[in-house]
């Protein structure tokens, strides 16, 4: 995803970025697919930076944690982050608060590549524990048939911990 900041003589500007099929990957662990990416871009341009508001989305492949199923998610996510070029940055390091999301531009077009901030955004929204769906019936404990496809016969009586000790020892004394 770059962008040629050169085009655009009035700001702010609007712009919907689109990625081409299969053009956009992703490096990550826990996403096993990635589609669909579309960035909605407000660029407004003060001095020589250029603030960056986007409201993203894109499709993923993600991997159920109670049945292990992939499953395909719609992810809606916010980035904001700053274009300017290096040597900009660099001469205003001291005085600005480092705690934004920098990407340098370069060249006479302004080219700025927003690809791996793009990337960032999307690792950072993937929820810590993917279901997918809030009442997925998850593996049976017994058998480990996915119960959300199947049904066992399995008892899957819950024992708590705490009381097996005791429960050995009634074994025993029988
Ligand atoms: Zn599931
Ligand atoms: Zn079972």
């Amino acid at each position: 995803m770059v962008l040629y900041l050169r085009d655009y003589e009035t700001f702010p500007v609007h712009l919907c970025l689109e990625t081409e099929p299969n053009s956009f990957t992703i490096d990550y662990n826990g996403i096993s697919g990635i589609s669909e990416v579309k960035v909605d871009l407000k660029i407004q341009k003060s001095d020589e930076e250029y603030f960056c508001q986007g409201n993203a989305h894109a499709k993923v492949v993600l991997e159920c944690v109670r049945c292990l199923d992939k499953y395909e998610s719609d992810m809606n996510f916010k980035t904001d982050f700053i274009i300017c070029s290096e040597e900009y940055h660099d001469r205003l390091k001291d005085e600005a608060e480092d705690n934004e999301n920098y990407v340098f531009c370069y060249g006479n077009e302004i080219k700025a590549d927003i690809t791996d901030i793009i990337r960032e955004a999307i690792i950072i929204a993937v929820p810590m524990m993917p279901l997918c769906s809030e009442d997925c019936a998850g593996l049976c404990a017994n058998c480990g048939i996915n119960r959300n496809h199947q049904d066992c016969d399995c008892q899957t009586e819950v024992i708590d911990e705490r009381w097996r000790g005791l429960k050995d020892l009634k074994q025993k004394e029988n």
